[in-house]
Parts: C-alpha cells; sequence; structure tokens
C-alpha cells in the first residue's frame, strides 16, 4: 500500500513518516519522490480548504491516496489571526522572529490573560479512484507570552506558553511537542482512520 504525502517539507516529512511507521504494509513517499509535480498554491479560506487543495492535486496526478496537512496559529485578541496566513504574516520574507515581533507588537497593550491562541491543524487524506475525502483536526491550546522563550522547533513556538506545562512550545523536545501538539493529535486521528481504511 502506497501514500503520498503532499509536501517537500523534509521536516514534516520525517516526522509523519516516524509517526506512521509502525503500520505494516505502508509505504510512505513524499513529493521529493516525483518529478514535475506542479506548483500548488494554497488559495483557500480555511486549513481544510487549503489541506484539500494540496491532497487533491496531488492525488490526481500520481494517482496514490495522499496525505496532507493545513496549519497555523490562532489569536483570541487578533479574531483568529493569522490563521491561514500564519506562514506569511507581516511579510513572506522575514524571519520567524521578525514575525514573532510583529505578532507581539499588535497585542502589546493586552493583559496576560486575555492573549489566549491555539495552534490548529488539520489533515485531509484524498482516496482516488473516487477521490474520496477524509478530515481529521487537532487543537493546541495556550497563551501568548509578552517575550520569546526558548529554542527548540520552529515558527511561533517561543512566543505560545502552555499553562499546564509551565514552558512554551519552544522548549519541548519533538517526542513532547508531538504528544500535545496540533499536528500530534490530528495525525494520530489519521492514523486510525488509515488503518481501518485498507485495514492495516
Ligand atoms: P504549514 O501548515 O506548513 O503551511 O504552516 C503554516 C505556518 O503556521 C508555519 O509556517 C508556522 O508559521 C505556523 N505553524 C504551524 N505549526 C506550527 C508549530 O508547530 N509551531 C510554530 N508555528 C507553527
Amino acid at each position: 500500500m502506497k501514500l503520498v504525502l503532499a509536501t517537500r517539507n523534509e521536516g514534516k516529512i520525517r516526522e509523519i513518516k516516524d509517526f506512521l511507521s509502525d503500520i505494516k504494509g505502508l509505504e510512505i513517499l513524499s513529493l521529493l519522490d516525483f518529478d514535475n509535480i506542479p506548483d500548488i498554491k494554497e488559495v483557500g479560506s480555511s486549513f481544510e480548504e487549503n489541506a484539500y487543495i494540496k491532497a487533491y492535486e496531488v492525488a490526481k496526478f500520481t494517482g496514490l491516496p495522499t496525505l496532507a496537512d493545513d496549519s497555523g496559529l490562532e489569536v483570541d485578541a487578533l479574531g483568529g489571526k493569522p490563521g491561514v496566513k500564519s506562514a506569511r504574516f507581516g511579510g513572506e520574507h522575514i524571519s520567524d522572529e521578525e514575525r514573532n515581533r510583529k505578532l507581539l507588537s499588535l497585542i502589546s497593550n493586552i493583559p496576560q490573560e486575555e492573549r489566549t491562541a491555539r495552534f490548529r491543524c488539520v489533515m485531509v487524506f484524498v482516496v482516488p479512484p473516487d477521490f474520496e475525502k477524509f478530515v481529521t483536526e487537532g487543537v493546541c491550546e495556550g497563551l501568548i507570552i509578552d517575550k520569546p522563550k526558548g529554542k527548540k522547533g520552529f515558527g511561533y513556538d517561543p512566543i505560545f506558553y502552555i499553562p499546564k506545562l509551565g514552558k512554551t512550545m519552544a522548549e519541548l523536545s519533538v517526542e513532547e511537542k508531538n504528544k500535545i501538539s496540533h499536528r500530534g493529535k490530528a495525525l494520530s486521528k489519521m492514523k486510525e482512520v488509515i488503518r481501518e481504511l485498507f485495514s492495516l
């Protein structure tokens, strides 16, 4: 049984392969294993739409069951922004540090207890020939702190504080992060979908 991950992000590929590695009989490919896959624009207005666009286009091109994800940070004091625009928030070509500084400047007058936020991840699995769609979602709740803390992870991790752990996401090891993260939760639900669908 072959499955394609609709991403070229090597970190994501490693993480997802590792997560699904105990499903016997599943061969996991990614966009790195194919030539000429057209560039897919994330033009959707929700995580699900964007993940579906990626999964559907790649499933159509490869003829194989395809898994895609889309994720981002929702800050309540900013009406849910940056949301689907998380990767480009504040400008396409700025660093993660600059992006975090920009976000912090927009909520500098908001008291700590009102800085609630969540990471959200939606996974979409599309299966040819009927292009049937399966969707799972994971969220991780936290607070935006006023100064970045921690060196691990990526993106908004240093400003995302998890009260029940007393740490920011950037202070967690990969294993600790996978247990509580939006992506880990969405993926563990999808793993059950895949097992059931293909009787693996
Ligand atoms: P994508 O799902 O790869 O398109 O990621 C969207 C953007 O959301 C990333 O570029 C990050 O800015 C942000 N993001 C998603 N997941 C995480 C995470 O686990 N930690 C920090 N930032 C994240």
